[in-house]
Order: structure tokens, then C-alpha cells, then sequence
């Protein structure tokens, strides 16, 4: 953390999760993978993957599921040319962006994505980014970020694209207290959540990643940050070196972390508790009657988390409360005591949690214990299936709306459908 004095809020709760560690081969996808969520978010930005054409293909099979008018992302591949001499790949981007600038005058950012292939030759990007800036001065911005395998997994390449952006946010001008809501929510559940905030009498609220690109909140010692997503390590770690403060809460999945994420705020806008109870009474019992909907095919049966969101304790804390589930492991790939100090005082205090990823051995543990459902990365899931096993794809909660009251009862739903199908080829 640099030796900076970084605000947290005061309520914190100091509760700590052990974690055994895991060093060995991984199967995850890399950071660009996150584009497909982001583009769809920011409405006016542009992803330039500066990479290769194992990067294309990547992007483009992760967003097969989605039809596309005119698509807000491209890759610039690399040459073996390229390789050779730098001037000519800063020649071909500089061609690549003038023709984006002029076929798409609506974008207003275009991020300069850096891939494995461009990091390994070293290729500058935050260089270009900067040279692009003033040749495009007032038009376009440009802002660079890493999504590479070397160095982000898939929901890192958020992380990374947001810790990018907060360099851009300017200072807040006053003193009154600001909630910035951090972590790419679905247009949906953003409007939810806004509305609640409106009713519970909390504001201004700034959602960050906004649907416009040149929407940036500004940032200071009056802003108060509550994280929607449990993977913006660094995020976090920028916002709070701008002055912010960190609220601690759970994450909002499931009706109790929806519940708790919202209060954390009604905690720091000192909003009166009745009134607190009041405004989130309806949407609450909602959320309880549709999980208890799907509990009874739940509740009982055993699951294991295997790396590869950090999404995984949260959901953990989801299905063993709320849904009677048993965990069996919990693995995930970076634990960030910080951020998931909130959810520690809600799970089990003997639950086995691992660290990082060690594919052969946890594999072999999922064997050995056959849980009634795996959670994870789309590679592991078939074998696993051939195998007798039941799979949920996690990168499927990263393509959902899950967050939120009205959505509890979907989040049940996506564990309840492979256990159904179970049911019925069993039939
Ligand atoms: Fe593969 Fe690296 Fe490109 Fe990701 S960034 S698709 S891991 S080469």
C-alpha cells in the first residue's frame, strides 16, 4: 500500500479469514474477458486490445452469447514485425485509432488495452495513451489498462480498467458527504439501488463505471465508497489514496447482503433506524420470499467453490445463510482482508478456504468429496461433467444481474438449474 494512510470506515468490523495457500497451474480466463461486461456498461468508450490473435478470438468467443449492431471493441494484432521495432506498432495503433475517431464520433474514451503479447515486447501504452491525448485534445480521451494473463485474471481486468480511471476523476470542490458506488452493476440493478438510496434519503450518489464514459465522478475526503463488486483490490486501494473512505459491508448479494450493503450507507448518512427499516421493509420480505423459493432444492446439499471470480465468498455467505447450503471448500484466487472484512463475521469460522489455485490438487479434492455442485471456470466444468459431477460456469455471474433485493431469488436460481437438470436425467 505504498505507506499511505488510507481512510477506513469506522465501524469495521475486525474479524480476519485464514486462507491455506495454493501455488501450482492455473485455469482462468485473463482480464480482457472483462471487456464484455465493461463495453456494455460504458456506452460511449471503445476497447482497443493492443494483442494478438489469440486475444481476437478470446474477446470474440467470450462475446458470442451477444449480437452486435457495430461492436465497441476491436483488437490491433500484432505482427511479427512488430516484434522487431516499436516505431512500427506505435505507427499502426496511431492508424488503427484514426480510423476508429473516424467511424465512431460518439466515442467519447477508447481504452488502450495491453495483452500478454504487448506487455512481453513492452510496448508503452500509457506512452501512447498520453501522445493520443493531446493529439485528440478535447475529443477523445485516453486512458490505458492492463488485461493481460501475466498479470490480471478475468475480473481483475475491471479492477485494473477502473484503478485507471480514478487517475481521471477530478477532486471534489466540496465538503458534504458523496457515496460513490464502485464495481460495474447492470443498468437494472443500478437503477434499484438509486432509487433505494433516494427513498433511504442518501446522496449524492455516483455509480463508477457510469453509463457515459464522461461521467466521472469527482473524489475526495468527502467521499464515502461503497463497493459493489468484491475483486477492486486496487480500485479501492486508489480511491482511498484520493482521501476517500471505505465503508465496510457485504457484499449486496442476497437478500441479508443487500440488506447489510445498504445499511452501512444508511449508517454513514446517520439515516434514523425505523425509517431505515421503513423504506427497505418491502423489497427485503420480496427477496426472502423468492430465495425461500428455491431453498428447498438447495438447502442440504453440498458445494464446492473452486478459484476464479472473488466472487466466491460472497456467494458462499449467500448459499450456506440463505440457502441451507453445505460448503465443502471455498477457493479463491486472491483473499483481500480489507475488502471482505464484512463477510468474515458472517461465515463459518471452520470453513476451508484456499488461496490462489493449485488446478491438479483441488481437482483431486473435488473427486474425492463429490459435492453436489462446483462452482467454476468454464475449462474445468466439462470434464467435470463427464464425470458425473454438476458444474455452474462462474463466469455466468459476471454476465447476470445478481445484486440487489429483486434479483435474490435469479441468484438462487442459477445453483437450483444444474441440480434440476440432475434431477431430471436421473428420471
Ligand atoms: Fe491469451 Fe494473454 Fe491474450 Fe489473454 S492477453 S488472450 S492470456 S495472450
Amino acid at each position: 500500500m505504498n505507506g499511505a494512510v488510507l481512510a477506513r470506515d469506522a465501524a469495521a468490523p475486525a474479524v480476519a479469514l485464514t486462507a491455506r495457500q495454493e501455488r501450482g497451474q492455473r485455469a482462468v480466463f485473463c482480464g480482457l474477458t472483462s471487456i464484455i461486461w465493461l463495453h456494455r456498461k460504458i456506452q460511449d468508450a471503445f476497447f482497443l486490445v493492443v494483442g494478438s490473435r489469440t486475444c481476437a478470438h478470446l474477446i470474440q468467443s467470450a462475446a458470442g452469447v451477444m449480437i452486435f449492431a457495430e461492436p465497441r471493441f476491436a483488437t490491433a494484432i500484432l505482427q511479427d514485425r512488430d516484434l522487431a521495432g516499436l516505431a512500427d506498432c506505435n505507427e499502426e495503433l496511431d492508424r488503427v485509432i484514426a480510423q476508429v475517431v473516424a467511424r465512431r464520433p460518439e466515442i467519447k474514451t477508447i481504452f488502450l488495452v495491453s495483452s500478454c503479447p504487448s506487455e512481453v515486447i513492452k510496448l508503452d501504452l500509457g506512452n501512447a495513451a498520453r501522445r493520443l491525448g493531446h493529439q485528440y485534445q478535447g475529443s477523445v480521451r485516453f486512458v490505458d489498462y492492463s488485461g493481460s494473463g501475466i498479470e490480471t485474471t478475468f475480473t481483475q481486468g475491471e479492477d485494473s480498467c477502473l484503478q485507471s480511471l480514478v487517475a481521471e476523476l477530478p477532486e471534489t470542490a466540496g465538503s458534504a458527504p458523496e457515496l460513490l458506488v464502485a464495481g460495474t452493476l447492470s443498468d437494472i440493478v443500478e437503477d434499484q439501488f438509486a432509487r433505494l438510496f433516494t427513498a433511504l434519503g442518501i446522496g449524492p450518489v455516483h455509480f463508477f463505471p457510469a453509463r457515459s464514459a464522461v461521467d466521472l465522478p469527482a473524489v475526495g475526503s468527502n467521499t464515502r465508497v461503497l463497493l459493489a463488486q468484491p475483486y477492486l483490490n486496487e480500485t479501492a486501494r486508489a480511491l482511498q489514496k484520493r482521501g476517500a473512505t471505505l465503508l465496510q459491508a457485504p457484499f449486496p448479494l442476497g437478500a441479508e447482503g443487500s440488506l447489510e450493503w445498504l445499511r452501512s450507507a444508511a449508517r454513514a448518512w446517520q439515516v434514523d433506524p425505523t425509517e431505515f427499516e421503513r423504506v427497505t421493509a418491502a423489497p427485503l420480505a420480496r427477496a426472502r420470499r423468492a430465495v425461500a423459493r428455491q431453498r428447498e432444492a438447495l438447502a442440504g446439499r453440498r458445494i464446492f467453490f473452486l478459484p476464479d471470480s472473488q466472487l466466491e465468498l460472497p456467494l458462499a455467505r449467500f448459499v450456506q445463510r440463505e440457502c441451507g447450503m453445505e460448503l465443502v471448500e471455498v477457493g479463491t484466487p486472491y483473499l483481500d482482508q480489507q475488502l471482505l472484512g464484512a463477510e468474515a463475521a458472517l461465515l463459518p469460522r471452520d470453513l476451508c478456504i484456499t488461496e490462489g489455485q493449485n488446478l491438479d490438487r483441488q481437482l483431486d479434492r473435488v473427486r474425492r468429496d463429490r459435492p453436489d455442485l462446483t462452482v467454476c471456470g468454464l475449462g474445468i466444468a466439462n470434464p467435470l461433467e463427464a464425470e458425473g459431477l454438476r458444474t455452474k460456469w462462474s463466469i455466468e455471474l459476471m454476465f447476470t444481474p445478481i445484486q440487489g433485493f429483486d434479483q435474490a431469488g435469479d441468484l438462487a436460481g442459477l445453483f437450483t438449474r444444474p441440480l434440476a437438470r440432475e434431477s431430471r436425467l436421473e428420471v
